[in-house]
């Protein structure tokens, strides 16, 4: 698409969505009932799309893309009239007789701006928060599966006239191109380096963003926490998407007398694995990449432990200047370092930037507190991985370096909506009209004395 013919339907979409924004919140329903069903109908194209683009399992597929997005529309579907309705709120007695209540409006035409690890989910779940917000909005998939971004436009197309909604296909051109129009809220979800490109670009139009980021998250496991289900779960977590997934375990940092035992779980739990079973590295050069970063720790002085679907290395103090301990690895890499106490481990989490996701595996409830109170990261999981990111009652996004603002269920709705404060005068309108001018010594006084009383 040329960029004029761009512009043309962001504004086609601009101008319908002050039209649907009136519109009975059951327009905003039966679209995302024409969405489900048109997602379910598809599901034999959706896993064919991905084993085309990078052979992802057809488990996978259904589990980690498309049951998230029907899920999603499920909860719209459910709550919407209630997450929309206006909320009444306290006048407090400076305003005697007015009444007060929030009214969540759309925030008009939004951009989503979707990445390739979960390149399905990433590009509809989005979208049934604008749409379930009475937004329009245009989505820019990614360019690195272009199968599963064919699938998308499709869908969208059959549920949704382009002003209402439409998929622009391209790459970072395109999506440059699309960041320069004033939209009215951009939602991305991708690398760090790119939100910043896209923040960037927002604040030429003071455009609200949530910024859906990566990190490097780490994985605790305490000195008396169970092993076989932390090697379990860590390893499921690093395997699921192979490794290319922004919540996996990026490191772990290990109770020095567990290692070896810990490594044994592994080894055991890898050998009920299947090679065709887990999905390929997106590309040759995200491929290179992890060899340079593995190839690198080594050099300096990393230990391997374990090579089986994921590459465990054991860190030592010249390694962990290696760049494996600087990037989200984003791969079957998986660094080990290990501790000797809680105060030394909480430093080393603090010292680095705000992960998305932090996991602990752990028995014993005030380590576990110590971790979740003094440290700070998107989310958490005890004693899993990745899994809270499926539970949409909980709003899913990063804080600091790992992204801005949440989505999923209410979050999702709130994230496309702008809360719109409203007063209503009452029966007294003139009430207030005491402490107009003139200005006197009295009403200052008696102004004091409001406050002193709490009002
Ligand atoms: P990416 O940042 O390279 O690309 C994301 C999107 O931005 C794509 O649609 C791409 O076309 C576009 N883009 C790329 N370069 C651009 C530029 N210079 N200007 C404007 N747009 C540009 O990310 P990716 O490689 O597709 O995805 C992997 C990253 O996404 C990882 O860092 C991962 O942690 C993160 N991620 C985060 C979440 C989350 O929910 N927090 C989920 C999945 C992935």
């Amino acid at each position: 698409m040329n960029p004029i013919e761009v512009q043309n339907f962001f504004h086609l979409q601009k101008r319908k969505s002050w039209e649907i924004r009136s519109l009975h919140i059951d327009h905003r329903i039966s679209y995302l009932h024409k969405l489900k069903d048109v997602v379910k109908n598809h599901e034999p194209q959706i896993i064919e799309a991905f084993q085309k683009d990078y052979q992802k399992p057809a488990l996978e597929v259904v589990m980690t893309e498309i049951y998230p997005v029907l899920h999603e529309i499920q909860n719209f579907i459910k709550h919407l009239h209630q997450w929309a309705m206006p909320q009444s709120k306290s006048s407090g007695l400076l305003f005697p007789f007015t009444s007060s209540e929030v009214l969540s409006e759309p925030k008009g035409t939004c951009l989503i701006i979707a990445p390739w690890n979960y390149p399905f989910g990433l590009a509809l779940t989005p979208l049934v928060g604008a749409i379930g917000a009475g937004n329009t909005a245009i989505i820019k998939p990614s360019e690195l599966t272009p199968a599963v971004s064919q699938i998308i436009a499709d869908i969208v197309k059959e549920v949704f006239p382009s002003e209402i909604a439409l998929v622009i296909q391209g790459g970072k051109e395109t999506s440059q191109a699309l960041l320069d129009l004033p939209f009215d809220h951009i939602f991305f979800t991708g690398s760090n380096e790119v939100g910043k490109i896209v923040m960037a670009k927002a604040a030429q139009n003071l455009t609200s963003v949530t910024l859906e980021l990566g990190g490097k998250s780490p994985s605790i496991i305490d000195e008396k926490a169970d092993l076989k289900l932390a090697a379990e779960k860590i390893i499921w977590g690093k395997t699921l998407n192979n490794g290319q997934t922004c919540v996996a375990p990026d490191y772990i940092l290990i109770h020095e007398n567990s290692v070896s035992r810990f490594i044994a779980e592994c080894e055991s739990f890898l050998k009920t694995f299947d090679q065709h079973q887990v999905s390929n590295i997106i590309s040759n050069r995200h491929r290179d990449r992890l060899t340079k970063l593995e190839e690198d720790a080594l050099q300096k002085g990393a230990k391997p432990l374990l090579k089986n679907f994921v590459s465990i290395l054991q860190m030592n103090e010249t390694s962990m200047s290696a760049q494996i301990m600087k990037e989200e690895i984003f791969g079957p890499l998986l660094p080990l370092i290990t501790y000797e106490d809680t105060e030394s481990l909480i430093h080393f989490i603090i010292d680095r930037p705000k992960p998305l996701a932090l996991y602990i595996f752990s028995k014993n409830n005030d380590f576990i507190e110590a971790i979740l109170k003094r440290t700070s990261s998107g989310g958490a999981c005890i004693n899993d991985t990745i899994i809270h990111v499926g539970n949409h009652a909980l709003p899913f996004g990063g804080v600091g370096e790992s992204g801005i603002g949440s989505y999923h269920g209410k979050a999702s709705f709130q994230a496309f909506s702008h809360q719109k404060s409203i007063m209503k005068q009452g029966l007294f309108p003139r009430i207030s009209h005491y402490f107009y001018p003139p200005y006197t010594e009295t009403k200052l006084k008696l102004f004091r004395l409001l406050i002193k009383l709490g009002f």
